[in-house]
């Protein structure tokens, strides 16, 4: 019997892992199912599997399911360190890592340090402390497996040849839904629009972050600490299909891809059954899927998000954490009417001028591997670049009440001599 934990299990990649385990039936059990705060539906998943450990990031929505549920005897933990509390004490063989965001650090930390297996959709934790996590992913003898479609692609990819004989991979981005507008156009785009992906149905982050490029940026740090790749050697390709969902290129030119139906249930049965495949309900190809495979060149001057991903993963130290943090910010902030699309990164480009240059430093002298990369560390870079961010967003203006709060945005950075150098256009959902 395999114990698999559920971290975000409400969520969408954590919605299909429940659908992957009644698909799986036998030999799989669940042993722990965390959310946030969406008691309800937790309580619908905890009725049907029976988990011996449950977790709410939200302690009034814990209350709540308590009341709703009985449990069984079951342990409920509350509040912002529950999933993490929840692993630390929980017997699963893996653990699907599926809460969005930075929230998912921690918890991920303490998977790899317990479980022996961790299925890692939650890349934002790679991003934000890939050496930390690989390192003590080592220590604890425990294996990281790629949720991420892209990830999980390359990783079957590489399966083919030797880590040596791969002479570089290929990430495929959907190029989201902003894929053909113009530089002007894409300054007036709004969230609802943003929220509109061509191929794929996920949560509002990372629907944001692929408007943007940002996710495929995340992808380009996650992919350079998962496979220990030269960021030199990651390519970006931009294919609007979604079949092919990434490539290895071995050293005699052969290029190996994986393609499927862009439907994460794949990704997440094979991470949980590796490295066995098993029969699953998602739709075969058909010669039709395959019949019109384009490729572009990903276009940076339009989507400069792209750049930031290469600079965080060459910089290696604390970048991705600065990142990271302006991204949540500015993506949250985009989704709720607050900043226009191009704020997130332009904001993102200045918070990392702002943190990354030590990380630049750490590298150089150090190793991006042995550079000491504490929690501590990270979560000072986090919570810094967070502050900036809403600086340069004009949030906490805003919100004190003390500014003129024009719909849309109000980014006024500073450049060198203290002077604004760029007002954008508001173009939120006001
Ligand atoms: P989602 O917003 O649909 O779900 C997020 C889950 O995390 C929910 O269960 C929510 O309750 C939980 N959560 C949110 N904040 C929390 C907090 N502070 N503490 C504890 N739990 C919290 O997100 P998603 O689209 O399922 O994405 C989850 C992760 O998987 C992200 O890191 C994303 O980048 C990655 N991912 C998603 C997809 C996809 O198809 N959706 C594909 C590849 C990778
Ligand atoms: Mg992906």
């Amino acid at each position: 019997m395999t114990r698999v934990t559920v971290l975000g299990a409400t969520g969408s990649v954590g919605r299909s892992t429940l659908d992957v385990l009644r698909s799986l039936g036998q030999g799989y059990s669940v042993s722990g199912l965390s959310a946030g705060s969406r008691w309800r539906e937790l309580a619908q998943a905890v009725r049907e599997f029976r988990p011996r450990r449950i977790a709410l990031a939200d302690s009034e929505a814990a209350a709540e399911l308590s009341r709703a549920v009985d449990l069984d005897g079951a342990s409920l933990y509350a509040g912002p360190n529950a999933a993490t509390e929840l692993v630390a004490s929980d017997d699963a063989d893996v653990v699907v890592s599926a809460i969005v965001g930075a929230a998912g650090l921690e918890p991920t930390l303490a998977a790899v340090r317990r479980a022996r297996r961790v299925a890692l959709a939650n890349k934002e934790s790679l991003v934000m402390a890939g050496p930390l996590l690989l390192r003590e992913a080592a220590r604890a003898g425990s294996t990281l497996l790629p949720v991420d479609s892209e990830h999980s692609a390359i990783f079957q990819a590489a399966l083919s040849g030797r880590r040596e004989e791969i002479r570089r991979v290929i990430l495929t981005a959907s190029g989201g839904p902003f894929r053909t507008k113009s530089a002007e156009e894409l300054a007036s785009v709004t969230a609802e629009e943003a929220l509109r992906h061509p191929t794929w149905r996920m949560g509002p982050k990372i629907t944001i972050d692929s408007a943007t490029l940002m996710n495929k940026a995340l992808e380009i740090i996650e992919a350079r600490w998962l496979f220990d790749l030269d960021p030199a050697r990651i390519e970006v390709w931009i294919h609007p299909q979604s079949v092919i969902h990434s490539m290895v290129e071995f050293v005699d030119g052969s290029v190996i891809a994986q393609a499927a139906r862009a439907d994460m249930r794949l990704p997440i049965q094979y991470a949980l059954t590796y490295p066995e495949r098993r029969p699953a309900s998602a739709h075969a190809l058909t010669i039709d899927d395959m019949a019109e495979l384009r490729f572009e060149r990903p276009d940076f001057e339009r989507f400069p998000a792209l750049e930031l991903g290469y600079r965080a993963a060459r910089e290696g130290g604390l970048a991705g954490a600065a990142l990271n943090a302006a991204n949540e910010v500015a993506a949250e902030a985009f989704l709720a009417g607050r900043c226009a699309f191009v704020d997130i990164a332009r904001t993102a480009a200045r918070v990392m001028d702002e943190f990354a240059p030590g990380a630049a430093r750490a590298a150089t002298s150090e190793g991006p591997h042995r550079a000491e990369l504490s929690l501590e560390r990270i979560w000072d870079v986090d919570r810094r670049s967070r502050e900036t961010a809403r600086r340069l967003l004009g949030l906490d203006d805003a919100r004190d009440g003390s500014s003129a709060a024009a719909p849309g945005c109000q980014w006024r950075p500073r450049d060198a001599n203290g002077v604004a150098d760029e007002v954008s256009a508001g173009g939120g959902t006001a």
